[in-house]
């Protein structure tokens, strides 16, 4: 069989060494149920399987929907936990801050200037962000974040991105800016592919996008009493039958999918299980399951969290390799650009 013909989870399967993988969160809280399942549990199965790894904590991009990052140090810190504990290997990844790597930021400018206005204001996701923005109006940072995005992905030459749903949009405009700058400048990026996980989009406990900072999330590091409280707080309806149905019943089906995920079972076999005993019942699985599925994550960022300066040091390490791949990618782009003097 061709290579075409082949999906990526199999060309990838099939040839890790040929693939480069970008990814990374925004420091704006702890990590979710929806980040597991959408990219981070791929991102440890794609470093399993011998893909090397770029993880980018994205703080500058904090700064796209409030004014002031706040705490974010201590998020930072969190984030990187979050990542061990979930199980990436810092020996293997690169975990870097993208404030820390100014050859990186450069890319933002000639980047910029292949796209244009319109296509940034078409953008669904910067759309759903905007709306959920706690700015009253829309600042230069949000308007162009899928662009910084595309530094982000392309300093590296990453060229596989597992992402959720939600950032389909942002690697299309990725793939438009490698693309342009290949045909106007000479070939230097990939055009990345983005893998999405087993839940592209994980409801949260409002029946919407879960969403650090919605107020809606289940994090990875609550404890299970934090957790049984978040999930019997979520919004179902009055129907007593449980089914799995994502448009009728986003709540229900909700709740329903993340045991389902957690027990690494069918969803509507979920609901027939619990068939007419209803939300309650339903809540009460839904805590065992995540409470069970959770623990040695749990137990293991507990234990990395003991370890004074491992945080900073797995960052240290990450920067510097960040910075010595950033300034080659630079070098190359300068030279392509005519601008090496
Ligand atoms: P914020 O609300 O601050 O934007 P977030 O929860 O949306 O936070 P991000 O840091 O923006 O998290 O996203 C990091 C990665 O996690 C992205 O690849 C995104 O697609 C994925 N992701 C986030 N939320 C979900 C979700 N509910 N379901 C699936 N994937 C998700
Ligand atoms: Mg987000």
């Amino acid at each position: 069989m061709s290579t075409q013909t082949l999906s990526l989870a199999d060309r990838v399967a099939a040839r890790p060494g040929d693939f480069r993988v970008l990814t990374g969160d925004r420091p704006t809280g702890p990590l979710h149920l929806g980040h597991y399942f959408g990219t981070l549990r791929n991102r440890v199965r794609l470093q399993r399987s011998g893909v090397e790894l770029v993880v980018v904590v994205a703080d500058y991009q904090v700064l796209t929907d409030r004014d002031v990052a706040e705490r974010l140090g201590p998020t930072v810190d969190g984030l990187v936990l979050d990542y061990l504990a979930a199980g990436l290997d810092p020996a293997r990844a690169t975990i870097f801050t993208h404030s820390a790597v100014p050859a990186l930021n450069q890319l933002v400018l000639p980047f910029l200037s292949l796209v244009s206005v319109p296509e940034l204001q078409r953008n669904p996701t910067v759309k759903d962000e905007v709306a959920h923005s706690r700015q009253s109006s829309v600042s230069g940072l949000m308007f162009t974040y899928p662009v910084h995005q595309a530094a982000d992905i392309l300093f590296c030459k990453g060229n596989l991105v597992p992402v959720g749903q939600d950032q389909l949009p942002h690697v299309e405009v990725t793939r438009t800016v490698a693309r342009r700058f290949n045909e106007r400048y000479g070939p230097v990026f990939p055009v990345p592919e983005a893998l999405l996980g087993a839940a592209p989009l994980l409801l949260g406990t409002d029946g919407t996008k879960m969403s650090k900072s919605r107020g809606n999330a289940i994090a990875l590091a609550a404890t299970p009493d934090e957790t049984a409280r978040l999930i019997r707080g979520a919004r179902t309806d009055a129907d007593r039958h449980i089914t799995f149905d994502p448009d009728g019943r986003p709540g229900v089906a909700g709740l329903v999918q993340l045991a389902a995920l957690c027990l690494d079972r069918d969803p509507h076999e979920v609901a027939a299980g619990i068939g007419d005993a209803g939300a309650a019942a339903l809540k009460r699985t839904v805590t065992e399951a995540v409470n069970e599925f959770l623990a040695p994550m749990r137990a293991r960022r507990a234990a990395y969290a003991q370890e004074p300066g491992l945080v900073r040091e797995v960052l240290r390490a990450g920067n510097a390799r960040a910075n010595a791949i950033a300034e080659q990618t630079l070098e190359e782009v300068r030279e392509a650009m005519g601008t090496r003097y």
